[in-house]
């Protein structure tokens, strides 16, 4: 039998590059030879949503289409929501026994979403609830509520990855041997700058280049991006690896990049004109995902069909997997 794999996305925006060349391009090829459950993980957006539900409603339909568009196959994947698998949730519960409040503080991505939230929001950022620290421990439901055995996902999610791990390796030690310790599988872009030169590009963040944004609006953040600061003069010379036009040059595969690469550091190419040769190549690049899009789009009752019949192929595998749970918990009262 083919192995299972959980991946999910937060419905809180739509595709950028950093998910696409970060975990989504890997999905595609995984799609073919694997049992694939892919969520919408509303229940994790409202976590720091919770006051804005109408933006995650509207995101996992923006988010369906953005997977469909860019090629993920619903008759291979099964397109989930979180929400409408309550199965996840009551093992959120169970598991929230098998992880002190100290360990998710210290979880290195749950610190770093923190420290962001610090620098957008002030000290207010700091104050987070039970359920946004605890969010981890969701996701440890999300993947083994699968018996999810393989998580490809981008680089920031590595250390959840590991919690879930402890969280696996406690409850067989307590219960029995149950579950089974899900591994990362990482792509080859490990996690992709954003447009403003910092470490990643995130949805929550702005500072990335959405598979969905129009030609204006690419040309804008393109002609907005990252260059060398001491290059100052068309003629000047430069260094391309501080340089984010260059890296998504690099990220898309332009032509003739050690061209690209040559000129630059020989004061032999302009910023805007480099900058222009990556717009019209992005716009290539995305072509064929916005010609999906506007597919979808005029048929928003497919993607509909597509959600459901996705939602009711995982709640039945959950629904076996918590049968299995409840019975070593000795929860199994009714069933
Ligand atoms: P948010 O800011 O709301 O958390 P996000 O941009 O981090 O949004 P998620 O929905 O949290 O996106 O992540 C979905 C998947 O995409 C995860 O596997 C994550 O590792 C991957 N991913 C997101 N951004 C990047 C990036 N810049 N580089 C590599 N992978 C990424
Ligand atoms: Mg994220």
């Amino acid at each position: 039998m083919s192995k299972t794999i959980l991946t999910g996305l937060r419905p809180t925006g739509n595709l950028h590059l950093g998910h696409y060349f970060g975990a989504a391009q890997n999905w595609l090829r995984l799609q073919d030879d694997y049992d694939f459950y892919l969520e919408i993980a509303d229940i994790q957006a409202l976590t720091d949503n919770f006051d804005n539900p109408e933006k995650v409603r509207k995101n996992v339909h923006e988010i369906a289409i953005d997977l469909l568009s860019i090629g993920i196959n619903p008759d291979k994947v099964h397109l989930f929501i979180q929400s409408a698998v309550p199965e996840i949730a009551e093992l959120t519960v169970i598991y929230s026994n098998l992880v002190t409040m100290s360990r998710l503080y210290r979880n290195p991505t749950v610190k770093n979403e923190i420290a962001q939230r610090k620098a957008l929001f002030g000290n207010e950022g700091e104050s987070v609830t039970y359920g946004f620290v605890g969010y981890p421990v969701s996701q440890a439901a999300d993947i083994t509520a699968f018996n999810g055995q393989l998580v490809p996902v981008g680089e920031d999610q590595l250390p959840l990855i590991e919690q879930c791990r402890e969280i696996v390796r406690k409850f067989n030690s307590i219960y029995g041997k149950v579950l089974i310790e899900p591994e990362p599988l990482l792509s080859k872009f490990r996690r992709v700058k954003g447009l403003d030169g910092s470490e990643k590009m995130g949805k929550s963040l702005n500072n990335g280049i959405f598979l969905s944004d129009s030609e204006e609006v690419v040309s804008k953040k393109i002609m907005g991006a990252v260059t060398d600061p001491d290059k100052i003069k068309k003629d000047d010379p430069a260094n391309p690896d501080i340089c984010m036009v260059y890296y998504y040059h690099k990220l898309i595969g332009s032509k003739n990049l050690e061209n690209i690469c040559e000129e630059c550091k020989l004061g032999k190419r302009g910023c805007v004109a480099c900058k222009k040769e990556l717009i019209k190549n992005m716009m290539e690049f995305l072509k064929p995902i916005h010609e999906k899009r506007a597919y979808y789009e005029a048929h928003p009752e497919e993607v509909d069909a597509i959600l459901l019949k996705g939602t009711k192929e995982a709640r039945a595998k959950a629904k076996e997997v918590m049968k299995t749970v409840r019975q070593a918990v000795k929860i199994d009262y009714f069933d």
